[in-house]
């Protein structure tokens, strides 16, 4: 990007959107940011958390990264940026909730049945965190795209290994949420912790307005 269009982004920015959010940003940080949400996804730059959830500044605390993937619990003194985001997240923001999303034609995903570039040791490394999701088959769209959704439902396993996060699932005061993001339809497939599978977001959505008459008042269609 050549610097004229990044200087003249930012002046966009400083000049058309910040009034707009002024208020809400100089409450921010007059009161400190509250996210309710840490929202773990990739790096890749079509998912757009803001936009998918429809949510503003101070909504979400975001851990982005390769694949979307959680490290292990380990303890061990390192450079861990995920897991501290996590720590941060839960410990010191109290967040109520932790989505890990997933997505269609993940990079991360398609990388664990090819061979990365020689140079790439981090990568290779990084990758190894959704090694356990690859099925035994040839690469085909149908193997990626189940992949992508077991390597979510991994995530959300090791999530359940930092002390700090069982506790608090299992104290019903932390909700963990699996997403499938399909870039193509704008649509999210959630993880149905019962049946283990991904289903649309709507079908969700009614499961959880029978379970709960209240849910969904006072709230956006
Ligand atoms: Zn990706």
């Amino acid at each position: 990007m050549p610097d004229e269009d990044i200087f003249r982004r930012l002046r966009r920015f400083h000049t058309r959107y910040f009034p707009r959010l002024r208020n809400q940003f100089h409450s921010l940080v007059d009161q400190g940011q509250r996210p309710t949400v840490l929202f773990i996804g990739c790096s890749d730059s079509r998912v757009v958390p803001y936009l998918l959830m429809d949510s503003g500044p101070g909504e979400l605390f975001i851990a982005r990264n390769v694949g979307g993937f959680v490290p292990p619990f380990d303890a061990s003194h390192g450079y861990h940026g995920t897991a501290a985001a996590i720590e941060f997240a839960v410990l010191t923001l109290g967040v109520r909730e932790i989505i890990v999303c997933g997505h269609s034609h993940c990079g991360a995903i398609r990388a664990l049945y090819t061979e990365p570039p020689a140079e790439a040791v981090h990568m290779t490394k990084w990758l190894e965190l959704g090694r356990d999701a690859v099925l035994p088959v040839t690469m085909s769209e149908e193997a990626l795209f189940r992949t992508e959704q077991r390597a979510v439902a991994l995530q959300i396993e090791r999530l359940m290994d930092y002390p700090m996060v069982r506790r608090r699932v299992e104290a019903g005061e932390l909700f963990l949420r699996g997403w499938h993001y399909l870039i193509e339809e704008g649509k999210v497939l959630v993880l149905n912790v019962e049946s283990g599978l991904f289903e649309p977001y709507d079908a969700a959505l009614q499961a959880a307005r029978a379970n709960d008459p209240l849910a969904g008042v006072n709230q956006l269609p």
